[in-house]
């Protein structure tokens, strides 16, 4: 049986950053018929937004950006949810979708629901991003052969998951439906602990008294570099991500840090054969992300493009 999903005909982006920024602009590129309008708190990235044409139309505030949309993406912080879509709630159309691009999934959806009772709410995360932000980070292909997880709650209308689906689908995103919770945990080992690994290690580099600041970075080709990059990321994002999906974060960290320990004990006790099965075990998973079209082969020295 076929599903008969509404239309989508105008799309509001709440938060003008390098999230909403490329949704405006893939939009823009790859379905040119979706009217957009968009709305940021910050002033000066509502200027920005107007100058590179991340919508249609940049509003003044909130309500004016969702006044008639089909569909509502905020794209703030994970924290910032709730306080955004309860700016939302008295222009909603009747019948909007109401989705987010949030990297966290459970506590956003519990959010958006206290926020908005009776609405018809479908939490999404695209997971696809990079370490800049703000409204000059976007770009069109962001989610082109990305995956987008959405997390409908249980009893939200089939038709509108299938109206959500089609939407990332005609941004380029390849789309999953999954459990909050289980995204949650996912989520921990793909991104989140990663990204705790690096700003750990970034900070333990720059803090080590017997190797100077400068040699940290002159020597950082080193795989230091790597985990720069990554800690690189937004401080205002990442340490809402973590307020957000502790749980998930600390039952990983558990597992993590009893894997360092092992680690640890085989080199005091010279135990090269456990270090080299790692290491070929992680070699392969390397293959499989390529294989998976995650990644590319090409040596990353520090690519400039965004294919
Ligand atoms: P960003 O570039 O910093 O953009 C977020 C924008 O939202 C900022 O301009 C911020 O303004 C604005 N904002 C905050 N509260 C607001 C409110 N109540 N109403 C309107 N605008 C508000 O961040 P981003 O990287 O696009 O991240 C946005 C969301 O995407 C986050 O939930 C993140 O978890 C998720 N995500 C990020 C990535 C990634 O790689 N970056 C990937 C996937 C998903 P202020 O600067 O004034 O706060």
């Amino acid at each position: 049986m076929t599903i008969e999903s509404p239309e989508i005909k105008t799309v509001a982006i709440i938060g003008l950053g390098l999230l909403g920024g490329s949704v405006g602009l893939a939009i823009k590129e790859r379905a040119g018929t979706i009217v957009t309008t968009g709305y940021d708190r910050d002033a000066e990235v509502r200027d920005r937004a107007t100058e590179r044409g991340l919508v249609g139309t940049v509003c003044e505030t909130a309500a004016q950006a969702v006044d008639g949309a089909d569909l509502v993406i905020l794209c703030v912080p994970v924290g910032a949810m709730e306080a955004a879509a309860g700016e939302l709630a008295p222009q909603l159309k009747p019948g909007a979708i109401i989705s987010d691009v949030g990297s966290s999934k459970e506590s956003v959806a519990q959010a958006l629901a206290r926020a908005l009772p009776g609405h018809t709410i479908i939490p999404a995360h695209p997971v696809a991003g990079t370490e800049q932000s703000g409204p000059e980070a976007g770009f069109a292909s962001l989610f082109v052969n990305r995956w987008c997880i959405l997390t409908p709650p249980e009893g939200v209308e089939k038709e509108a998951v299938k109206a959500l689906s089609d939407f990332w689908a005609s941004l380029g995103a390849r789309v999953e439906i999954m459990d909050a919770s289980h995204h949650d945990l996912v989520l921990a080992v793909t991104s989140h602990i990663p990204h705790l690994i690096a700003y750990t290690i970034v900070g333990t580099a720059s803090d080590l008294e017997e190797v100077t600041r400068s040699e940290v970075i002159k020597y950082s080709a080193g795989g230091f570099r790597d985990f720069t990059r990554i800690a690189a990321s937004d401080p205002v994002m990442w340490r809402d991500v973590f307020l957000n999906n502790k749980g998930a974060v600390l039952e990983v960290l558990g597992r993590f840090t009893e894997d360092l320990t092992a680690l640890q004990r085989a080199i005091r006790s010279g135990d090269g054969d456990t270090l080299h099965d790692l290491f070929t075990r992680t070699r392969a998973i390397r293959r499989e992300v390529i294989d998976q079209g995650q990644d590319d082969e090409r040596p990353d020295f520090g690519r400039k493009d965004h294919s």
